[in-house]
């Protein structure tokens, strides 16, 4: 029986024949695509020869061969394609990433305010109480995880000029024209600018970050291996299967206002109702329950940084403000008129309550919605 063997994968000298043929092995045909088939030679007494067909067991793969650079090159190749990676802010969000950074095989180095020397330990990163010390191991990239609200001073304490001067610069905050601006204006202009925007966090990531928004935005990116360098970064996103949307700053933050922080300020309101399971809980009902999961896990800062930090908040602020009293209205106006309708029938047959009359009075606090109605 030929062997057909895909010639990307076995060396020649990775194949042998069956101990039982002790024929030599002769590749009598290479094929011109990838394939290759082996057959022995057997002289028959008369001289002629015959094309004998040979068992062949496959006993190594890719062995290392001084030809076989194969396996050298995809390790050059693997080895080019990590990362030096130094997370500035390792609080709950810098860890979340951390953790899948480092399952890539990355090399992850990290600075923060607090002491994570343990907890970064124990995930295989290295930490650096010291800012100089971080910088000067020079990572190749900069991964900005502060609070939005500390980002500011964060930045301007780096010492960048321990740095290599081609480093690239990257934001994960929840707003993205802050950062951008905030970037162009202190960074050195030798460095690059990546502005993302991982649109998920530790608690709606926990199973996996696969169809989850990276929203991202190349601000200021070098050509050659420095575009390289910036794509190298963005697949870490792209094998966890994220959803990739290279969109501007401002875009994202008009978008992120009428959605984020909409979310993040209907959560933090059912929050403060501390609603709680019940066992008839309805589906939407659960969904609301899961809101405030997804959103009480999350800092303050996080949420004041959402609403200072992007110039499109206060209009959602006022917008949601206005729908809760129009809907109130809608709801009032209704059981108004069909109080009044019970209110003026009552006087037109002489039986107006002292409580009805007080109740459609809109100037008496004691006013209560609560009191029954009357069925005619
Ligand atoms: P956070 O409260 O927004 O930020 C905590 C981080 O900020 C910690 O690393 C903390 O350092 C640092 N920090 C706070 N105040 C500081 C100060 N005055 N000086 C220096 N460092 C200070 O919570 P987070 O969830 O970890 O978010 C971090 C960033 O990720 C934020 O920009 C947020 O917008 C973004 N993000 C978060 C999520 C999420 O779901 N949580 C999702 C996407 C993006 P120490 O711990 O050392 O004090």
């Amino acid at each position: 029986m030929a062997a057909s063997i895909k010639l990307s994968t076995v060396s020649f000298s990775s194949l042998q024949p069956c101990s039982s043929i002790r024929q030599p092995l002769m590749p009598i045909k290479i094929g011109c695509t990838k394939s290759i088939v082996l057959v022995s030679q057997k002289k028959k007494q008369n001289g002629t020869q015959s094309r004998l067909q040979r068992h062949l067991k496959v006993k190594a793969l890719d062995a290392a061969q001084p030809f076989d650079y194969e396996s050298k090159r995809i390790n050059e190749i693997e080895n080019n394609s990590k990362l030096k990676i130094g997370i500035v802010g390792f609080g709950n969000f810098g860890q979340f990433l951390a953790k899948t950074i480092v399952g890539q095989g990355h090399t992850v180095l990290a600075h923060s305010r607090r002491d994570y020397s343990e907890v970064a330990q124990k995930m295989g990163v290295s930490f650096y109480m010291d800012q100089d010390d971080f910088c000067e191991e020079h990572p190749e990239v900069i991964l900005l995880c502060s609070s939005i609200i500390s980002t500011e001073s964060v930045l301007r304490l780096l010492p960048t000029q321990r740095l290599k001067r081609n480093t690239l610069f990257v934001d994960v905050l929840s707003v993205k024209e802050f950062p951008r601006n905030l970037f162009l204006q202190v960074l050195p202009s030798e460095f690059d600018i990546l502005c993302t925007h991982p649109m998920f966090g530790p608690e709606s990531g926990k199973a996996g970050w696969s169809g989850l928004p990276l929203v991202y935005d190349k601000v200021r990116i070098g050509q050659g291996l420095r575009a390289e360098r910036c794509q190298q970064f963005l697949n870490i996103f792209a094998k966890e299967g994220c959803r990739m949307v290279e969109m501007s700053c401002a875009e994202h933050d008009r978008h992120a206002a009428e959605t984020q922080f909409i979310t993040h300020t209907v959560g933090r309101m059912l929050g403060n109702l501390n609603l709680e399971s019940t066992p008839i809980n309805t589906k939407g009902y659960e969904s609301l329950l899961r809101i405030v999961e997804n959103t009480a896990g999350d800092s303050f800062d996080l949420y004041y940084g959402l609403f200072m930090y992007n110039v499109n908040a206060t209009e959602q602020l006022e917008r949601l403000e206005m729908a809760f009293d129009a809907l109130k209205k809608q709801l009032v106006g209704r059981l108004h008129k069909i109080l009044r309708t019970q209110l003026f029938d009552g006087v037109a047959r002489g039986e107006v309550s002292e409580q009805s009359s007080s109740l459609a009075d809109p100037q008496n606090p004691t006013s209560d919605t609560t009191i029954p109605l009357r069925t005619k």
